[in-house]
């Protein structure tokens, strides 16, 4: 028998939050973002999903993008974090890989490079995120001096990223949104400026093409109810098997560090999952995971193979039963908040260890 943990990930659930992203921008086109390993869900599953649905790809950087390539991905693939050396500029029009300038260095790069296929270039531009991105006045000079260039392919698109587009009652996005039009007054390109936040409840920043994330991959960006949200559909579920049943009395401890103390005598499930399978470490007792149709409390320290849970109010529970983790019973945003995180961290940092079953 093969350890039970593992993650199932639902590629029409994908195809659905796609197809969500596509619906609520209609006039753009929406990239299918792949980055860090599909946010954990794994790249070349998730994009040979998504190619035939979406006209463009997205990763950090070119080792991504090339081992999309190996698996015979054919779809450009944009490099949102942008090129730092002149070959990658080279493999890029090589293997139609569009690259991302995001400040004057990576624009003379461009300028300067010897390709002979001519190479598409995204501009980002800085409209308050002040991480990457060129500044006011750079916008245009960047892209006065790309355009007249035989190998920057025509339509250079301008782009730019939310820093708080998650936050439905901050103003900050539309002061984004104001300086980014003033950036590029005058300049007849294509935009793009929404993440899936900027998709969901931002549709004045929805632009010409759109860079939806986290919600391919099932769960909202923001803290609070929101209705375009709600429409998505989980795609990851984290599972295993109980592995152990024990009872215990009234001041009995369990796991590493003893930090969870029975106050009655109490049934405890030991379950095949732990950090060393992506459930993080700190995660605190009384962390809900689905058992049998009910929840049930995380009772003592994660380790790095097991789990052990309180299951003395669920009724009969025994070895070989399923446990979720998250997933449709336990939505992996309110685990992502038990441990002070975000989902975007909970998926990317799934260690390969965990078999990724694909439905
Ligand atoms: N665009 C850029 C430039 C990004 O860095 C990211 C992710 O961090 C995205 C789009 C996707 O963002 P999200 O996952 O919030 O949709």
């Amino acid at each position: 028998m093969s350890r039970p943990a593992k993650a199932t990930v639902d590629l029409a659930a994908i195809r659905h939050n796609y197809q969500l992203a596509q619906q609520l921008a209609p006039n753009a086109q929406a990239l299918g973002v792949v980055k860090a390993n599909a946010y954990g869900h794994g790249s070349v599953a998730v994009a040979k999903t998504l190619e035939p649905l979406a006209p463009v790809l997205a990763v950090a950087c070119i080792e991504e993008a090339i081992e999309l390539r190996q698996a015979g991905i054919v779809k450009p693939v944009l490099l949102l974090e942008g090129v730092f050396e002149a070959d990658e500029i080279v493999t890029a029009s090589e293997q139609n890989f569009w690259i991302m300038a995001s400040g004057i260095e990576q624009v003379e790069l461009i300028a300067n490079a010897a390709i002979a296929e001519p190479v598409t270039v995204w501009l980002k531009a800085d409209s308050g995120m002040h991480r990457l991105g060129l500044t006011d006045g750079q916008v245009q000079q960047a892209y006065a001096r790309l355009s007249a260039l035989a190998h920057v392919n025509n339509d250079i698109v301008i782009a730019t990223h939310f820093a708080a587009a998650d936050e439905l009652d901050s103003d900050f996005t539309l002061q984004q949104i104001n300086r980014f039009a003033s950036m590029t007054e005058g300049l007849k390109t294509p935009v793009s400026l929404a993440n899936s936040a900027g998709i969901l409840a931002w549709p004045q920043a929805h632009g010409n093409y759109t860079r939806p994330g986290i919600m391919l991959y099932g769960s909202s960006p923001f803290a609070q109810a929101q209705a375009n949200a709600d429409q998505l559909k989980p795609v990851m579920t984290l599972a295993s098997e109980v592995i152990a049943v024990r009872t215990i009395e009234a001041g009995e401890t369990v796991g590493y560090g003893r930090s969870w103390i029975a106050q009655r005598r109490s049934t405890i499930a030991t379950v095949a999952i732990g950090y060393g399978d992506g459930y993080p470490r700190q995660m605190p007792n009384g962390t809900p995971v689905f058992i049998n149709g009910q929840r049930a409390p995380l009772a003592g320290r994660v380790s790095m193979d097991m789990i052990t849970v309180d299951v003395t109010e669920i009724g009969t529970v025994n070895v070989g039963d399923n446990v979720e983790l998250w997933g449709h019973n336990i939505p992996l945003n309110e685990v992502a908040s038990c441990v002070g995180t975000i989902s975007y961290e909970l998926v990317t940092r799934m260690p390969l260890r965990t078999p990724r079953l694909y439905i």
